[in-house]
Parts: C-alpha cells; structure tokens; sequence
C-alpha cells in the first residue's frame, strides 16, 4: 500500500499570517491547526511542509532565522503529537529562476524523492493559488484557503495560472474535517 501525503504551505494555513513572522515569538498557530495535525499523524499520514521563503532570498530574513523558525514550529508541533517529517523552503529571491518557487513543483518533487514518498493519496494545501499549481503538478488533490486572502484576488490568480482547487475552505482544520480525512477513509 502506498503513502497518504499531505504537502502543507506554512503561512496563512498552519500559522498566522498578516505578515511571514520575523521571530520564533511572532509565530502563533492557527486554531485547531496543531490538533488536526496530530490526528493525520495517527491517522498515518505523512506531513511535508512546502513554503516559498523570497524573504530570505531579497535578504529581508536571515537563512538562520528562517531555519529556526521552522525548526522550532516542528518541534511545537511533535510536542502536541503532529509528527512533520520534513520542510521544504525556497530560499530564492522570488523572481529568480529557481526550479522550486511555487508556482513551481520542485519543493514538492524533491521531498518525493529524499524521502520516498509513494503517495497512494495526496493533498495540497495552502492559501494561495501558487500552492494550487504546485499540488496539481506533483499529482496531488488541492485546498485553497480562505483564511487569508480574499476570494476575488484568489479568483483572479487561479485564473492566470489556468488552475482550479479540488475543494475550498476557511481554514487546514475543516479541510482536514471536511475533506482530507474522509478521503482515506472510503
Ligand atoms: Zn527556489
């Protein structure tokens, strides 16, 4: 049997994101976050975080800093039983031509094959329509949230990038609920 995976983008799904938080102290989870990781990791699934980091590459982060934080969010996230296996970070300067910037699959793939993943079920999460184009490439099922954006702007993005999310929800918590769970569970 193969793997259920489940690709998370980071800012805006599992944590806050009015901004990408500077410091470990600027992190807060988003509700429910944390307790629906913790049952996908009973559940068997295997959790990767992707996330386009062009903070870092503009050198508006330090690497350091950025490694830390994301560090630290797993470590928060093991101590309340959500297991990460991994996360994956472009550190490019965004309008470079690096083959894993979301839109781009690189990040996705290359977790694929560092950590084998066999997906017999795979998922897509984030709340933007870059990490919908991401999911499609890598072959995954997608979530678009609509914790932090508006509707319109995501509408008008997805169109652009000529893709259309498998579901919509407000929040990782109800898409977990609502959508990803039950699909392993038919
Ligand atoms: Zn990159």
């Amino acid at each position: 049997m193969g793997d259920k995976v489940l690709f998370l983008d980071r800012d805006g799904v599992i944590n806050e994101h009015p901004r990408t938080p500077r410091t470990w102290e600027e992190f807060r989870f988003l509700p429910g976050v944390p307790e629906a990781l913790a049952e996908a990791t009973q559940d068997g699934w295997r959790i990767v975080v992707v996330t386009n980091k062009g903070i870092v590459g503009s050198r508006l982060l330090a690497r350091k800093v950025s490694d830390e934080i994301n560090r630290r969010m797993v470590e928060a996230l093991a101590a309340q039983g959500a297991r990460i296996e991994a996360v994956y970070a472009c550190n490019h300067f965004p309008h470079g031509l690096c083959r894993c910037r979301k839109p781009k699959a690189g990040l996705l793939e290359d977790a694929k094959r560092d950590l084998r993943l066999d997906p017999e079920v795979c998922w897509m999460v984030g709340d933007n329509a870059t990490d919908v184009a991401a999911g499609k490439k890598a072959g995954c099922r997608t979530v678009l949230l609509t914790s932090s954006k508006p509707r319109t702007k995501l509408m008008a993005k997805l169109k652009s990038l000529g893709v259309e999310p498998d579901h919509w929800a407000v929040g990782l918590s109800e898409a977990w609920r609502d959508d990803i769970a039950p699909s392993a569970r038919k």
